[in-house]
C-alpha cells in the first residue's frame, strides 16, 4: 500500500513540473553552453594519449611504444614481430657508426610511363616523401660483431617492398662488390614481390640478382638470406631463396603465390600454418628460425662458423 501510493505522489510531481515558469531564455543559454565545455574538458583528460601505445595484433596487449622500441619492435608478452623499417633494423645489426651506404641516390626511372589510379611517377614522390627512402631497399658495407660484411635490407613501407630495377641493381651492386672484396653477404627481405609498374624491367632483376649471386658462390663466399614478413613472389623466387644458409624470423609469411591462388589453382586444402616460417622449417626449406632480438648475435656466429669453412675450403 504505502509503495502505491509514494509512486502516485512522484507522478504528481512529475505532471505538475512543465507548469513551473521556466527561467528567462538568456540564462538558459549560458548554463547549457558552459556545461558541454566542462564535460568536454574532462573528457580529454580520460583519453589515453595517441601514439604512446600499440596494440598487440596477436595477443591484444597495449604495449607502451617506448618499451616496444626497447625490445626492437617484438612483443614483450607473446613475442609477436611488429614491422621494423630497414634504417631500424641496420641500427639493431651493425656495430656503432660502421655501415657505409652505397648507391643511396639511384631512383628509378618511369620507362613504362605507367597509369593506373595514380601515375607510377606520382607514386614514387609520394612514397620518397613519406618513407624518406629513394627506394624499396637500403645497401651498404658493415661490421657485423668482428666480421666485415655487405647487407642489404628491404623495406616493406617503401610500395610493399616491391623489387623494380632499384632494388635488383642495388642488390647487385652489393654483391659485386662483396665478391670483390671477399666479403659475406647478408639480405634481409620482406617483399611483396616484382614491381609491376615496371614490367618486363622488375623481372629481370631475378636473373641478374641471381646472376651475380653465381659469381659470388664460385669464389666460395658465403650468402645468408633472412627471410621476415612477409617474403613472397619474385624475390622469394630469387634471391632470397638461394642462400647458403636461409633463416626467418618467426611468424614470418613466405611463399610464392598466396593462399588463395594455390587453393584455388589446386582445389585441395592446404595445411594449417601453411607458408609461415615455422612450416617451412618443418618442410626444409629454411634452416632456423631467429627472433629479432637474438639475430645479431646468431649472424656473426653463423659468419665465424661460415668464414672458418671458407678458409678451410680456400687451403684444402
Ligand atoms: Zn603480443
Amino acid at each position: 500500500m504505502a509503495t502505491t501510493s509514494f509512486t502516485k505522489k512522484s507522478l504528481g510531481l512529475e505532471t505538475t513540473e512543465p507548469a513551473v515558469t521556466p527561467p528567462p531564455a538568456s540564462t538558459t543559454t549560458t548554463s547549457f553552453t558552459k556545461k558541454p565545455k566542462l564535460g568536454a574538458a574532462k573528457s580529454k583528460k580520460r583519453e589515453i594519449p595517441e601514439g604512446l601505445w600499440t596494440k598487440c595484433p596477436k595477443c591484444s596487449t597495449m604495449v607502451f611504444d617506448k618499451e616496444l622500441d626497447e625490445n626492437l619492435k617484438v612483443c614483450p608478452r607473446c613475442q609477436y614481430h611488429f614491422p621494423i623499417v630497414a634504417r631500424e633494423r641496420i641500427h639493431s645489426l651493425v656495430e656503432t657508426c660502421t655501415f657505409e651506404e652505397m648507391n643511396a641516390d639511384i631512383t628509378s626511372v618511369d620507362i613504362l610511363k605507367f597509369t593506373g589510379v595514380a601515375s607510377y611517377t606520382n607514386k614514387l614522390a609520394d612514397y620518397q616523401k613519406s618513407t624518406g627512402l629513394k627506394d624499396a631497399v637500403i645497401t651498404g658495407l658493415c661490421k657485423i660483431g668482428e666480421h666485415r660484411a655487405a647487407l642489404g635490407v628491404m623495406d616493406f613501407t617503401f610500395l610493399g617492398g616491391s623489387m623494380g630495377s632499384v632494388v635488383g641493381e642495388k642488390l647487385t651492386r652489393l654483391i659485386e662488390k662483396a665478391t670483390e672484396k671477399g666479403l659475406p653477404v647478408i639480405i634481409i627481405s620482406t617483399s611483396g614481390g616484382a614491381r609491376m609498374y615496371e614490367g618486363m624491367f622488375s623481372l629481370m632483376q631475378m636473373a641478374k640478382t641471381c646472376g651475380a649471386l653465381a659469381y659470388h658462390a664460385q669464389a666460395k663466399l658465403p650468402y645468408i638470406s633472412v627471410l621476415t614478413h612477409p617474403t613472397t613472389a619474385g624475390v622469394m623466387a630469387s634471391y632470397a631463396s638461394v642462400g647458403d644458409l636461409i633463416i626467418a624470423e618467426p611468424g614470418a609469411m613466405i611463399g610464392f603465390a598466396g593462399p588463395r591462388v594455390i587453393k584455388d589453382t589446386t582445389q585441395a586444402e592446404l595445411p594449417p600454418g601453411f607458408q609461415t616460417a615455422e612450416f617451412l622449417l618443418d618442410h626444409g626449406l629454411i634452416d632456423a628460425i631467429v627472433s629479432r632480438k637474438d639475430m645479431k648475435q646468431q649472424l656473426t656466429e653463423y659468419l665465424s662458423f661460415m668464414t672458418e669453412a671458407r678458409k678451410a675450403a680456400v687451403a684444402g
